[in-house]
Parts: structure tokens; C-alpha cells; sequence
């Protein structure tokens, strides 16, 4: 028995291999192990031995020693998809090391960025023959610094492999990356289940079954045809299933919202991806956009450059303004579009075609061409999704260039559904949404921007439709049923009635939300002005619980007059038809700047004067807008002050509205950890409280909710927002004073159940997300949730929270289901 040290082969945080997010590893699928969380970019050995494999792509190596254990790294996860990017080897196979040789670098920031994850997996590929013993898990471990050992277990075991007939059979590999760690491991995990001795070949070099690491030194890459032979009874069965694994290839990387009809087309049928589900028929019409003439020539490059940055200066004007007027994917996805019209590379490559005599316009198209060619040919689906937002910038500028008046709405008719071959999302935002039934397109993916607009704004789309959509008559009549995944040309009574059936039953499901241990739960809407009351009650909101006046003040010259406000109140108060409205004072500053209001000079707009600190030195503002609120008429007007951080604010407005003599229902908008940490003083004075969880999750976590960088991070699920939470639900219940939440927590379904859970019964959430929340709540009890609840309050982080409450909603299913 001999007794190797192992010792760590890179600094950072030592952890079990069940922590690392791929089955793969965790599951013990490539042998037993442990991971580190790398602090640094230099991977060295581990062991002495050889180098049995470096993978072609640089990212995982792995070593025997000379007893034979053979131990595998894997820096990162899915890192094959990086090719090598990043990485560069310092060994090659069959390569001697001692303990402390350099193996591998990496660009720490690259892969970190890029990857899944960094974690880094280290397992003993044969842990049959050989035992991992490692002193002490969960933390810091320097290069180099000892940390177990590995040792054999006694030899002679008899091989649990038949022997007898051999069969053979082929396949052609379906893994777009060929045959590396995944699914070498899922080729070994597939051959151990059987008791035949399986072969895989790829020309002359051979590999035994049971081996990912034999499996991926055969280099196998995606196209290649490999022979496998299996012995014995179980042979065929073995070889069926291989060869169904190895030519399938891998499952999708990212779930897609639905995958294509379930049955057999008719003539008149074209299948899509479901990107939002829903149904709905109409009038086909097809989106056609005018082929702009851009001249190739400009007139100096002074000029050209000059051209160039006032295009782009009123691009970036009109995306500010479209950002800070909408809410959700859109506001988001504007914003998106400013960071691409200020890449670097992209201007500067602009410039230089301007250098070379182009013309602006034809310079810029050059570049954002460029860039776009280069995400086309990216490995990465989501990657290749992006070219459409470096089209819709390219047309956008061009638009300007060429002297055009900005995009106004669209013309359409009612009851439009439109297919297209890509829809920009700034075409998408032109549209008028109560005349867009449906959304068809022939290119896209269900999580491009167009897809995920589409479905802020509830309209059932179907994507990656193909050419076959250009055979559809324009005019004629379809019916797009985007939860099948279908879109039916001409369809018949039969199929219309269907829908129609659905949709009356979604209608009626839509009523009173309540547990299944009948607790009530309101569901109201928030809204950015008077064409969203319209969806919002169809969607069955129960009134609003947030008006986001912004809306108002954006985008003009000056600041909207008293009349008009109160006017514009009055209309959306009148469409609600005396359901509840819940208007929050002006809420601009920070990420919603207005070009009429001097801001003073901030290092931290989002830490300045935004929200009701705005009053301190625009006091007129909020004054016109409270008399404004006041003079609506209507029972049920409340009117709520965001971005409170103390009492006095309340205060303050209390005393304004006294001195108006107005008797307003006035409220406090819980969105600061300020105001949560106070709840139960704010609660003792003000009428109610509303939580925003987006502002509340970005302060409490410091993260910037504007960053692109941080968009996976900040998640309002983290323990620590839940725990201001339940302080401010716990403060509104003992005052008895109503508690609600506002962000966009309330509009997630799994969201909903740990609110309900912390004892919050009213939420206010985007309009077309409120069946979905709806539909979660019925299907649970509160006292689930109240446990559930419990749990999330001391998880460890926000995915720990997700996978309780869709643990929840899951077995609740299942439960209705039996
Ligand atoms: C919030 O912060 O949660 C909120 C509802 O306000 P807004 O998103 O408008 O800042
Ligand atoms: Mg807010």
C-alpha cells in the first residue's frame, strides 16, 4: 500500500466537490474529490508522476503517479466552451513533474467573467484502486501547501467485467466540443452500468469505456465517427445506449421557454420556440424595414467625425430617456444599448474607417458589422443573440445620420399578429402594444432581447420559426398558439374555439388569489401610466399599488403643470374605476435624470438626491405634485414617498400636505436599509408601508442595480434583503398598519411565496406577471410558506432560497396533481 501527499496545486478556497454546480463532479460521476475556489491564475502539480493529458483547450490536465492514481483538474466549469481563451500549458503529455511544477496559467478575470463558474474540481479518476484523504475542508489553502494524501487500496479486486461475444456498433459524435470532461464522464458514468467490456476508438487510438480520462485523451472532436465494441450478454443493450448518448450530443445549455409542438404538423402549420406562452388570432401582417442607402464616401473627416458624435450624442439621449421612462427588460435593455454605443473598440474602429475617407454613417455600419460578425461565429448561443442589439444600434445611428425624424409609433391594425425575420428591439418598443396580438419571428432566440421586451409586455411570441414564415400570406388569417409552440395558417373553427376555451378558462382563473388554506392575497399592479390599465385589469390586478409618476416628467423640456398632472391622475384613477391607486411622489435623480432640473454635481448619484431628497432642494416639485394628487377625486387615492431614510421626511410631507389641506392617505416607501432598520418608527406615523425591493436589494448588497456587471449577483432573494424584510413586515404587523411590496419580488413566482410567507398579503407586481403569481399562490398553503420562510431567513444565499421555494412549489404540484 503506498502513500502519496498531496498538496494543494493552486491558493484559494478549499471546499467539497459537492458544492461545485455540476453534477459532473459533484455527483462523483469522474471519481471522488474535492474543489478550490481559485485566488489566483497559476495551477501547479498536486503530485509527482507524468502528465497523462493536457486537454487541447489548455483547461484541465491530468497526472498519474507513479503508483498509478491518476488525479484530474479541471479549472472551472463548462471552460471547454472557452477554447482555450485564457489559458496557456506549461506541460505536454507525457511530461515528468514534481510536486510544485507550474502546469497551467489562466487569466483569472477572463474566466472568471466568462465561465460558469471558477470553482475548480480535483478528483481521483480511479478511486476504485485508490483512496483521497484530505485533512480539513472549508478554507484558505496557499500553492503548494499539503493538504492530504492519497492512498492505494489493496489490489487483486476482481474486474466486475463479462467477458465472451464482442458486438460493435458506430457513432458520430454529437458534443458540439467533442468529447471532453462532461461527456467523458457521462460516457463512463453510462459504460459502469453495464457489465461489458467497452471499447470507444476514433481511428487508431482506443480507449477503455470506464476512463473519462482515456475517453478524453482520444481527442474525439464533434463529426468524428468513433467504433465501440462491448463484450458479453449486456453488450448490446450497452451499445444501444452508448451510442445514443455519444451522437445526441449535449442537452441545450441554458433552458429554452418551450421546445417545438409536441405533435405531428399539418400542411398548414409551422413550428417555433415558445418565448412567451399564450395564444391569441389575428391578421398576419409581415414587418418589412426600409433598406436605408448609406453614401461610402464622406465629406472630410472633421466633418465625418463631427457627424459621428452628434448621431451618437442624440442615439444616447433618446436611450436615456427610453431607459428611465420604462421599467423591467426594456428600461434594462436601453441602457445596454447606451453601453454599446460607448464601446471603445467600436469607435475607435468607426474612426478609423472615417480616416480611410468613409462617410460616417457607412463607417459606423462597417464597425458594428464587424463586431457582429464576431459574436456570430462565437460558440455561445446567448453570445450570438447579442448581434441583433449591435444591428438595432447600427440602425439606429444610421436612422439619425441620414436626417430622419425620431421613431415615432407604428401604424397597425387591431388584432396584429406580426412575424418578422429578426425585430430589432427598438422596432419592438415602436409598436403600439394594444394592437399587437402576437409576435412571430424566423430568426431570434427565446432569451434575445426582442424575446424578453416581447414578454415584459405580454405578448405570446414565437421564435426560430425559419424561412418557413415568409411563406405565411400577409393578411391572412393565423392563429399563433405560442404555448404549443405552433402558428396555423387559415385555422379552423375547431382550433379557434380551442383557444378561445383556454383563454376563457385563464380568464376566469384569474379572481381572487388565495392559499390553499385560504388566506387572501391581493395582487395589484404597478404602473408607468394610462395605457397600462388597460392590461393591468385584464390581467386581473385588483387595482395599483404603485404609480411610478416619472413617467410625467420625463423626456420634455419643462415640468409638467398642476392641471395636467392632476388631469393625468384623474384619467388613470377614473380607468381603475375606483379600485384602489397608490401614486408615489416623483422619484427621479440617481439613474433618472430630467433635463430641466439642475442636479447638483454628485460623486454617487444613486447615494444622492433622488427620491424624496429631491424635495430638499426642488421643493416646488413635490408641492404642485401633492396639491396635484390632492385634487383627485376618487375613495380610494393614496399617495407614497420613495427613497426614505427617516422620519423627519415623513414628517416633512405630513406637515406639507396639512398645510394644503389635504387629508391623503400617505405612506412610506420601505427602500433604503435606513428605512427598514426604522420600520417600526416610520410604521408608528405613516399610513402604510410599501417595500421596493429593487432600491432595497441594491443598497442592502451595494451593488449598483444599473451595472451589467452585477445583473446575476443582485438578487432580492439574498437572506440579507430577506431579513429587512421580515423587520418591515414584522413592524407594519405590530403597528397593524398595511405592509405591501412593490419590486419586482412581487412579480416573481417563487418571490411571492416567501413574501406571503413573511406575512405580506398585498403585492404589486408588473401586469403581465401577475397570472403566473397568481397561479403559484393558489397552489400552496401559507403555513408552507410561513416554513418556508423560516428557512430562506437563515439560507446561506439567494440560490439557496430559489431552490427551496421551487422545492415548494414543485411537491405543491405534484400534490394538486395526485
Ligand atoms: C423599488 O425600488 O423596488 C421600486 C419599486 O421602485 P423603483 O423600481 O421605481 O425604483
Ligand atoms: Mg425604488
Amino acid at each position: 500500500m503506498s502513500l502519496v501527499s498531496l498538496a494543494a496545486p493552486i491558493a484559494g478556497w478549499l471546499t467539497s466537490v459537492r458544492e461545485v454546480p455540476d453534477p459532473v463532479f459533484s455527483e462523483d460521476m469522474m471519481g471522488v474529490g474535492f474543489a478550490i475556489d481559485p485566488t489566483e491564475g497559476t495551477l501547479v502539480a498536486p503530485i509527482a508522476g507524468q502528465v497523462v493529458l493536457v486537454a487541447p483547450t489548455n483547461h484541465s490536465v491530468t497526472l498519474r503517479s507513479d503508483a498509478g492514481a491518476e488525479l484530474l483538474i479541471h479549472i472551472g466549469l463548462e471552460t471547454v466552451a472557452l477554447r482555450g481563451r485564457g489559458f496557456e500549458a506549461h506541460v505536454r503529455d507525457g511530461d515528468r513533474v514534481a510536486v510544485g511544477d507550474p502546469l497551467i496559467s489562466f487569466d483569472l478575470d477572463l474566466v472568471g467573467l466568462e465561465a460558469k463558474s471558477l470553482a475548480t474540481p480535483i478528483v481521483l479518476t480511479n478511486s476504485g484502486e485508490f483512496r483521497l484523504k484530505l485533512e480539513s475542508l472549508d478554507r484558505l489553502v496557499a500553492r503548494g501547501e499539503t493538504i492530504g494524501s492519497i492512498q492505494s487500496i489493496a489490489a487483486g479486486k476482481a474486474s466486475p467485467v463479462d467477458g465472451g461475444e464482442v458486438h460493435h456498433a458506430e457513432a458520430e459524435v454529437g458534443f458540439v466540443h467533442g468529447l471532453h470532461a462532461r461527456p467523458a464522464a457521462r460516457i463512463a458514468e453510462c459504460a459502469k452500468r453495464h457489465s461489458s467490456e467497452i471499447t470507444i476508438a476514433v481511428g487508431a487510438k482506443s480507449a477503455k469505456a470506464r476512463s473519462p480520462v482515456a475517453i478524453m485523451a482520444l481527442n474525439a472532436r464533434n463529426g468524428d465517427r468513433v467504433q465501440l465494441t462491448a463484450t458479453g450478454e449486456q453488450g448490446p443493450r450497452a451499445l444501444e445506449a452508448l451510442v445514443q448518448l455519444i451522437s445526441a450530443g449535449e442537452e441545450p445549455e441554458r433552458p429554452v421557454a418551450s421546445a417545438a409542438p409536441t405533435r405531428a404538423l399539418a400542411e398548414n402549420e409551422i413550428a417555433g420556440i415558445c418565448a412567451l406562452p399564450g395564444a391569441a388570432v389575428g391578421t398576419a401582417v409581415h414587418w418589412r424595414r426600409d433598406v436605408r442607402e448609406t453614401a461610402e464616401e464622406g465629406g472630410g473627416v472633421e466633418e465625418e467625425r463631427a457627424a459621428l458624435d452628434e448621431a451618437l450624442a442624440i442615439v444616447r439621449a433618446r436611450l436615456e430617456a427610453n431607459s428611465a421612462q420604462m421599467s423591467g427588460p426594456a428600461a434594462a435593455i436601453a441602457r445596454a444599448h447606451v453601453g454599446l454605443l460607448e464601446d471603445e473598440e467600436l469607435n475607435q474602429a468607426a474612426r478609423r474607417e472615417i480616416d480611410q475617407g468613409r462617410s460616417a454613417g457607412r463607417a459606423w455600419q462597417v464597425a458594428t458589422a464587424a463586431a457582429a460578425e464576431e459574436l456570430r461565429s462565437a460558440d455561445n448561443p446567448l453570445l450570438r443573440e447579442r448581434v441583433a442589439d449591435l444591428e438595432d444600434i447600427a440602425a439606429q445611428v444610421a436612422s439619425v445620420l441620414a436626417g430622419e425624424s425620431p421613431p415615432g409609433q407604428v401604424e397597425l391594425a387591431p388584432g396584429t399578429i406580426l412575424l418578422a425575420d429578426e425585430l430589432l428591439p427598438s422596432e419592438l418598443m415602436s409598436l403600439p402594444r394594444d394592437r399587437l396580438s402576437g409576435l412571430a419571428t424566423s430568426g431570434g432566440g427565446a432569451t434575445s432581447h426582442m424575446a424578453l421586451i416581447a414578454a415584459s409586455f405580454g405578448i405570446p411570441t414565437l421564435v426560430a420559426m425559419g424561412p418557413e414564415l415568409s411563406r405565411v400570406p400577409e393578411g391572412s388569417r393565423v392563429l399563433l398558439d405560442a404555448t404549443a409552440g405552433v402558428l396555423v395558417i387559415e385555422p379552423d373553427e375547431k382550433e379557434i374555439a380551442r383557444v378561445a376555451a383556454t383563454a376563457a378558462q385563464l380568464g376566469a382563473e384569474a379572481g381572487e388569489c388565495v392559499t390553499r388554506d385560504g388566506e387572501r392575497v391581493r395582487l395589484l399592479a404597478n404602473l408607468g401610466g394610462l395605457a397600462d390599465v388597460e392590461p393591468a385589469l385584464a390581467a386581473g390586478a385588483e387595482g395599483c399599488g404603485l404609480l411610478r409618476t416619472e413617467f410625467l416628467f420625463l423626456d420634455r423640456a419643462e415640468a409638467p403643470s398642476e392641471e395636467e398632472q392632476q388631469a393625468t391622475y384623474q384619467a388613470i384613477a377614473d380607468a381603475l374605476g375606483g379600485r384602489p391607486l397608490t401614486i408615489r411622489t416623483l422619484d427621479i435623480g440617481g439613474d433618472k435624470p430630467v433635463p430641466y432640473i439642475r442636479f447638483p454635481q454628485e460623486q454617487n448619484p444613486a447615494l444622492g438626491a433622488r427620491g424624496i431628497r429631491t424635495a430638499l432642494f426642488r421643493p416646488e416639485l413635490i408641492d404642485a405634485q401633492l396639491r396635484a394628487i390632492g385634487g383627485v377625486r376618487g375613495e380610494a387615492i393614496k399617495v407614497m414617498i420613495p427613497m426614505v431614510s427617516s422620519v423627519a421626511e415623513l414628517r416633512s410631507v405630513r406637515e406639507q400636505l396639512g398645510a394644503l389641506g389635504t387629508k391623503l392617505t400617505l405612506g412610506v416607501m420601505v427602500e433604503t436599509p435606513a428605512a427598514a432598520l426604522i420600520a417600526d418608527r416610520l410604521a408608528a406615523e405613516a399610513d402604510f408601508l410599501s417595500i421596493g425591493s429593487n432600491d432595497l436589494a441594491q443598497y442592502a448588497l451595494a451593488m449598483d442595480r444599473t451595472n451589467p456587471l452585477l445583473a446575476g449577483s443582485i438578487d432580492a432573494l439574498h437572506p440579507a434583503v430577506l431579513r429587512l424584510i421580515a423587520m418591515t413586515a414584522e413592524a407594519g404587523q405590530r403597528s397593524g398598519k398595511p405592509i405591501s411590496l412593490c419590486g419586482n419580488l412581487a412579480s416573481e413566482p417563487l418571490g411571492a411565496l416567501v413574501l406571503v410567507g413573511l406575512g405580506i398579503r398585498e403585492l404589486s407586481g408588473v401586469p403581465a406577471a401577475l397570472s403566473a403569481v397568481r397561479s403559484a399562490i393558489r397552489q400552496v398553503t401559507a403555513a408552507d410558506c410561513r416554513r418556508l420562510a423560516e428557512r430562506a431567513l437563515t439560507a446561506e444565499s439567494a440560490a439557496d432560497v430559489r431552490a427551496l421555494a421551487s422545492e415548494l412549489l414543485n411537491s405543491s404540484a405534484e400534490g394538486e396533481g395526485e
